[in-house]
């Protein structure tokens, strides 16, 4: 597979006159390696400073890196000439659907990147129509963003970003003002755009169990990468991830403490489970 996304020795630290005599804040990131290739759906995992937000902002230049490089498909993100290149590329959801949502009409919304980019309007119709068909939003293309759900609005947000076409989408924290119902509608839908128009996805999560469904999860730890690996090598560092003030999944909980290897969906950890008590 192809590097989509490339972190090399990167470092950040926030500027801030209040602090040290330079001028800097402790880094935020110190010296990260990481390679996301095309098609991989990657959960970044960390305790609430770790670091996650500042490599969701690395991803597409909002934030330069202070040492080091950020590549997107080759694209040095700190060359500013480079930034709509990187961005047509790369696309960021936020936590907040309210604060990406700029229209009163949800096509409109959709449509707003692709107008400001001066994109033809018969072209403009079929993207934000795709979009919209991706997020499974159609039939509220005529409604007001502010009053669909807070997982519907999501999703919407996801469309105007889908409109762009881009290879891969960054998400930070895309669930955590969702209830349960939003979270499983964006979920299936971020799932829905890796198998089926190949985007590759990278999550910031604290749900444990959207991580144990990605192909790989990364777990930073005070601006440094813990663990990059399968949810399931991830998972089974059970002592490790509790030592860093990290939860589990609460299938990975059970299974732990039935001495049997990490579980990773309720299905797998009822089969275990079965297996041991009957001994078959
Ligand atoms: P996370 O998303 O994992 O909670 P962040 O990337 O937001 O972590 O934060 C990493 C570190 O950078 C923390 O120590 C945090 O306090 C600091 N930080 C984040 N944003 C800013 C900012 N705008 N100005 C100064 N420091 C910041
Ligand atoms: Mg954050």
């Amino acid at each position: 597979m192809d590097s989509l996304l490339r972190f090399e020795n990167v470092s950040f630290s926030y500027h801030s006159e209040h602090d040290s005599p330079d001028g800097l804040q402790p880094t935020a990131l110190s010296n990260i390696n990481v390679t996301i290739r095309s098609g991989e759906v990657v959960a970044i995992l960390g305790h609430n400073g770790s670091g996650k937000s500042t490599f969701a902002k690395l991803c597409n230049g909002i934030i330069k890196p202070t040492g080091g490089k950020v590549y997107v498909n080759g694209i040095d993100t700190s060359d500013d000439n480079n930034l709509l290149a990187v961005r047509q590329v790369l696309g960021m959801v936020f936590q907040n659907p309210d604060n990406q949502l700029v229209a009163t009409v949800v096509e409109e919304d959709v449509a707003f990147a692709l107008e400001n980019l001066g994109v033809k309007s018969e072209e403009i119709r079929a993207r934000v129509d795709e979009a919209l068909e991706a997020v499974g939003m159609s039939e509220y293309k005529e409604h007001a963003p502010h009053r669909l759900s807070g997982g519907q609005k999501q999703r919407v947000a996801i469309a105007g970003i889908i409109a762009m076409r881009p290879s891969c989408i960054v998400m930070d924290e895309p669930t955590a003002m969702l209830d349960p119902e939003g979270r499983r509608e964006v979920l299936e839908t971020i799932k829905k755009l890796n198998s089926e128009l190949g985007i590759t996805i990278v999550i910031i999560t604290h749900h444990m169990n959207e991580a144990a469904l990605c192909d790989r999860v990364i777990v930073m730890d005070h601006g440094h990468v813990l663990i990059d690996d399968t949810p399931r090598k991830v998972f089974a560092e059970y002592e490790l991830l509790k030592h860093h003030s990290l939860t589990v999944p609460q299938t990975v909980e059970l299974t732990h403490f039935a001495g049997l290897p990490p579980a990773l969906t309720i299905a797998e950890c009822v089969e275990q489970l079965y297996t041991q008590i009957t001994g078959g």
